[in-house]
């Protein structure tokens, strides 16, 4: 048999079901290669909320907690399943989660200080769907604070290092998630993508990962960074893997999440292995201006060849606001965070300074001293483009050309089925060298962020490697409810290429 942390999860989901191995040495087997990458660093240990739980920082900072006794007496409970025969699709297969997501048994931090402590009631409704399923969870995965940042780097915990180079980023804000799947350290993880937070972590560190038409997946439990833009998602080894686990996150949930989409649940896993035979693929000329890196285009460049080979048809197409949706998302995202994150005073979650004077000395005090550098930018951002004088100015021109934005898109599928391009200008950055350029930052979300103010459902998938030999993704874009159009295309270009295998490297 294959090793346990190469297969995919159909695999480890059938040798489970057929007791070629247990669930429990499943779980177990992962969570040793989770904590084989484990050194406690007792000055980022925040998370010491109950006797059982245990919190670490792995060396390379994907994971933030473990509940060993929890993980495995759910296996225990999985292999009790399989021996009545009641396995569930994913009896048995580890996942592990973003510490956005809120989980019952397990702290919930969102990476920042502000929720040191903090131990939800109830689960997210993404973690309860793929429990359903049968999955187990093995840990918590760290990420930039609140979910907001391009290299992992403002988590409160420590960065995420890139497992290909730990000297360079993971990519943000789901980093964690990233790199524990390219280290094989979990056979899948979610995810969250507000303005790239999947596929730009994924492109970095050589995974798949892809976040859904929005309203698709509910957001119920997922800590709130800029509502209108969250979406959950999976990180995974393939395209295949990603189908199953994005199958079991999406579907309605009326009534928990008022942007919640009443659409039924679906199986993209059905179309993946449908011929790409005339697939017309847009190519917006914008996503492959000066400011993309040679090495980042030639892998590209090959990645449409080879889309070509497979029957597909390469059109140009426009999205002519392209540039603008840096500015656009840069205020709308704060705008909404700084009124997302007001919940967090110091009396109702997590974190209270300790010495106060009054009320609203305990407010300035705990949210000076619980938020991070980059949170508290964001909130005074929010806060200017919402006041009296500035909200037509900022926040209303903004919503005009976000609409804008979505109507470009559509224009453009008059045209193409899907959209591809670079998910980033440049493979990932050193560790540290933009972390006091905001505006390098920001400039390096421009082709992710499109499709996020737009709702489309979009992917990273791994199509090479670029310089200093670190992975590059190739992003596909879908219109709304097209996901399955893009994991067909996605599947098809693995199974003639091996760039998401070759990943594998990482994981020695
Ligand atoms: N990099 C973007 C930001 O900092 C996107 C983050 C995200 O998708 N959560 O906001």
């Amino acid at each position: 048999m294959q090793e346990l942390h190469n297969m995919s999860l159909q695999g480890l989901a059938l040798a489970i079901k057929n007791r070629a191995v247990s669930a429990r040495e499943t779980s177990e087997h992962f969570l040793a290669r989770a904590k084989a990458h484990a050194s406690l660093k007792p000055a980022l240990n925040p998370l010491q909320t109950a006797d059982n739980l245990t919190s670490q920082t792995t060396s390379c900072g994907a994971f933030v907690s473990f509940n060993e006794e929890f993980t495995l007496n759910l296996a225990d409970q999985s292999d009790q399943r399989v021996s009545k025969g009641q396995a569930r699709p994913l009896e048995g297969v580890p996942i592990a989660h973003k510490d956005i997501f809120v989980t019952r048994d397990f702290p919930t931090t969102a990476g920042s200080k502000m929720l040191e402590g903090y131990c939800s009631p109830f689960d997210a409704t993404v973690v309860s769907l793929l429990q359903q399923e049968g999955m187990i969870n093995l840990g918590k995965l760290n990420c930039d604070e609140f979910a907001m940042g391009s290299s992992n780097e403002n988590s409160a915990w420590g960065p995420v290092k890139n497992p290909w180079d730990v000297s360079r980023v993971a990519g943000g804000s789901s980093g964690g998630s990233a790199a524990a799947v390219a280290l094989r350290l979990c056979p899948a993880a979610t995810g969250t993508d507000t303005g790239g937070s999947i596929r730009q972590p994924a492109s970095f560190c050589g995974v798949t990962g892809i976040k859904p038409t929005y309203g698709r997946a509910s957001r119920y439990g997922m800590i709130a960074y800029a509502s209108s833009l969250d979406q959950a998602g999976p990180l995974a080894q393939s395209a295949e893997d990603c189908a199953l686990l994005l199958s079991a996150m999406c579907g309605p949930d009326l009534d928990r999440d008022s942007t919640s989409l009443d659409v039924p649940k679906e199986d993209f896993s059905r179309h993946l292995n449908d011929s790409i035979q005339g697939l017309r693929i847009g190519i917006p000329k914008e996503f492959f201006s000066d400011g993309l890196h040679a090495d980042v285009r030639t892998c590209i460049d090959l990645a449409l060849d080879e889309f070509k080979a497979l029957g597909a048809r390469l059109v140009p197409i426009e999205l002519p606001k392209t540039e603008l949706s840096i500015p656009v998302y840069y205020i709308l995202a704060p705008a909404e965070a700084s009124s997302n994150l007001s919940r967090f005073d110091g009396v109702k979650f997590g974190f209270r300074a300790k010495d106060y004077k009054d009320l609203d000395d305990l407010y300035r005090k705990t949210r000076t001293q619980g938020f991070g550098e980059e949170v508290k930018k964001r909130i005074m951002i929010g806060t200017y483009v919402l006041s009296h004088g500035y909200y037509d100015a900022y926040y209303l021109q903004a919503q005009k050309i976000r609409r804008m934005i979505s109507n470009d898109f559509q224009e453009a599928f008059k045209t193409c089925d899907v959209i591809a391009g670079p998910v980033t200008p440049q493979v990932a950055w050193k560790m540290g060298e933009q972390i006091d350029d905001p505006v390098a930052n920001y400039l390096a979300d421009i082709f992710t962020l499109p499709a996020s103010l737009a709702g489309l459902p979009a992917m990273s998938m791994p199509c090479g490697f670029g310089a200093s030999s670190m992975p590059v993704g190739l992003q596909m874009i879908g219109n709304y409810f097209q996901e399955s159009k893009l994991l067909n295309a996605a599947h098809q270009f693995q199974l003639s290429t091996d760039w998401h295998q070759k990943a594998l490297r990482g994981a020695t």
